[in-house]
């Protein structure tokens, strides 16, 4: 059975903090947010025993490779480079990238305002990659976290934010309100997987069934709409 195929509880990494998919509930101290629960869901589903591992997001996929991770669920866009590296679950989110000023900026309205500006982004993050490529920044400052990622913006340190959509929307009705817009269209479209590391493939498949389960049974559904408030 899947219990017994894989010994001894997965250790399941996920990021620190990248609401509303993985955030650490203030009042019970717990991390929780749709990855979190989604994995919750697979888990059960498969009868598998795991432990949450929040990480800073740059250090998932060195530890999948290491083998001292089992999992990672935390947001993380398929792109063949990672592939190379680790394997993928079945895609189970749709996202892309936004760029994020203060309220009170009227010089950058999108991508293209960048050259020549200081920007903010999470390091070893798709958004990293394609404000490199798409933009002559005279900096890209990198973080390990969002909460540092944000507050170089806030705090005048940075132009602009580039970085996951759903993560800008949270951020914007939260810690964000009346201190910023999103500028420009949404930038490449992309899909989260959960990573395994390579050659994972009986755990793959199983978690795989398990999510087209959850989805055909109305858990991913409820989820869905439990976190982003709108249907899948
Ligand atoms: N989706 C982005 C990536 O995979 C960011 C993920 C994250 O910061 N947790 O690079």
């Amino acid at each position: 059975s899947a219990a017994t195929a894989f010994a001894g509880p997965l250790v399941v990494a996920t990021d620190t903090n990248f609401p509303p998919f993985e955030f650490k509930d203030p009042t019970t101290g717990d991390h929780t947010g749709f990855d979190v629960e989604l994995w919750d869901a697979i888990a059960k589903e498969m009868g598998l025993e795991y432990s949450l591992q929040p990480m800073d997001f740059n250090g998932i996929i060195p530890g999948l490779q290491s083998g001292q991770l089992d999992v990672g669920i935390a947001g993380m866009t398929i792109k063949p480079e990672r592939a190379k590296v680790v394997d993928f679950s079945d895609p189970y989110y749709n996202a892309g990238l936004l760029v994020l000023v203060k309220s009170d900026n009227t010089d950058i309205n999108g991508i293209e305002d960048l050259n020549g500006r200081v920007v903010s982004t999470k390091t070893g993050t798709t958004s990293e990659d394609y404000v490199k490529a798409h933009a002559q920044a005279k900096e890209v400052k990198l973080f390990p976290n969002n909460d540092a990622m944000f507050m170089e913006l806030l705090t005048g340190g940075a132009d602009a934010v580039v970085f996951d959509s759903p993560v800008i929307a949270d951020f914007m009705n939260k810690a964000g309100q009346g201190q910023v817009k999103v500028v420009g269209p949404l930038y490449q479209g992309q899909s989260y997987g959960i990573a395994f590391p390579k050659g994972s493939t009986e755990l793959v498949q199983k978690v795989n069934a398990a999510l087209a389960e959850l989805r055909e049974n109305g858990s991913y559904r409820e989820l869905y709409l439990k976190w982003f408030h709108t249907e899948p």
